[in-house]
């Protein structure tokens, strides 16, 4: 593999060309394995962020992929439509809570974002309302096209340096009572504050329901998004949950708004729809809003993408979905987090450990210093594990067909980066 050309032409996720890291090369990925050229097993650890939930090469995926291929890749969704996409609405229709019976398909979990915002938008000027603004929480990740980003936390997506470009919205303070700990009403004060002060110009809020991700791995009390939705619906306000990187299992339940009983007005899904075969995302909403959203001036949605509802990224996520039905996924990700339940706790002792969390299928472990990423990297490839932390997170979200060896082996590699100091910044 060219890998010196890869270095010197190929931008990789938030890379600098001026100093690129060497990547690892994969030649293929089988199970919860990634194999390396060289013919090094992985145990993969991050599911390729959230999404590879049943493994890598899975035969029915595959099946429903050729099956697919060998009729139509793509055929564009105006005025066309197609099994594929059909039988993947029914069943996701069919797993999300009830209120919610209209789905708009797109390409990724950015765009499932900005559909959703521009719903709410145009949800209010349908209603002859001028809303302006979206309220969210600090510490959150919704992707980075613009106006994902400018919801998503404003230091972590360095907001200053396209300060004109992108609107400026409100930011409540982040929960911060975890979800395993005693509920304190104080944890809603400042949201409460913005959204009483705010409300008349507020389209809608956004947040990622119980799990915060990328943003920083927090994992918070289900009584703060109980008294979110019983805020909006007080003041009249939109409530766009973002299960993006949560839907689909990974935090225990299928959704993660069901550990609050909660429903959104507007709900967005990507990352596991396809299994991680490929990219494809929905947003969906309830019959009052979408029709809320085609009785305005506009008399329509305002979106369309060219490669909506791909048919084979839609033959894919319906045999996923299916899939996650027979897996008995419940008792797959129970196990996963038995083992970090048993196993996490104890890195405590470690004085480089500020925390360890877990939910589900969720593996957290906070540090006090940044990770040193080429040597922690290598380190863990050496371990024969895949896990790719951030700052002072090292995560794990592995896939649910995950056995409990696989998980212990994650967890013992960490353990020894942590032994290891030159695995972190000075
Ligand atoms: C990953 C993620 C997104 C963005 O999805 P992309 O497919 O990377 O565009 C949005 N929101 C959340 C919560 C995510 O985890």
């Amino acid at each position: 593999m060219d890998l010196e050309f890869d270095r010197r032409h190929i931008w990789h996720p938030y890379t600098s060309t001026l100093n690129p890291l060497t990547c690892y090369p994969v030649a293929s990925a089988n199970g919860v394995h990634i194999e390396l050229d060289n013919g090094r097993q992985l145990i993969d650890g991050m599911s390729s962020w959230w999404a590879a939930i049943h493994g890598y090469n899975h035969p029915q995926l595959n099946q429903a992929a050729h099956e697919q291929i060998g009729k139509m890749s793509h055929v564009m969704f105006g005025g066309i439509t197609h099994n594929p996409a059909i039988s993947l609405c029914k069943t996701l229709l069919s797993i999300v809570p009830d209120n919610l019976e209209q789905v708009f398909l797109a390409d990724s979990g950015s765009v499932a974002v900005e559909v959703s915002l521009k719903m709410a938008l145009q949800y209010w000027h349908s209603k002859g309302q001028r809303r302006p603004k979206f309220l969210t929480l600090r510490d959150g990740y919704h992707g980075d096209t613009f106006a994902a980003m400018s919801v998503t936390d404003p230091d972590n997506s360095m907001h200053s340096l396209y300060k004109g470009f992108l609107p400026e919205h409100i930011f409540a303070a982040s929960p911060k009572v975890g979800f395993h700990q005693t509920w304190d009403e104080s944890d809603l004060e400042d949201f409460t504050a913005k959204i009483t002060e705010h409300h008349q110009d507020i389209a809608a809020v956004i947040l990622e329901p119980i799990v915060q991700g990328a943003g920083g791995m927090r994992i918070y009390h289900p009584k703060f998004l109980q008294g979110v939705r019983r805020l909006c619906d007080e003041f009249g306000v939109l409530l766009i949950l973002d299960e993006i990187a949560t839907g689909f299992g990974r935090t225990g339940k299928l959704f993660a708004c069901e550990h609050a009983n909660i429903k959104p007005d507007i709900l967005c899904v990507g990352k596991a729809l396809t299994g991680g075969y490929m990219t494809l995302s929905a947003t969906l909403t309830s019959k009052n809003v979408a029709d809320t959203v085609c009785a305005g001036q506009a008399g329509c949605f305002m979106h369309g993408p060219t490669f909506m509802a791909n048919p084979l990224a839609c033959a894919v996520a319906g045999t996923s979905l299916e899939l996650l039905a027979q897996n008995h996924w419940q008792a797959q990700v129970k196990v996963i987090e038995s083992i970090f339940a048993e196993y996490l706790p104890n890195l405590l002792e470690y004085e480089l450990v500020s925390d360890v969390r877990w939910l589900g299928a969720i593996g957290v472990v906070e540090t006090k210093r940044a990770v040193n990423m080429e040597v922690i990297q290598a380190l863990f490839v050496e371990q024969g594990v895949w896990i790719r932390p951030f700052g002072r997170l090292i995560y794990m979200m592995p896939p649910f067909i995950s056995q409990s060896d696989h998980i212990k082996a994650l967890i013992t590699a960490i353990e020894k980066a942590l032994q290891q100091s030159n695995c972190f910044e000075a």
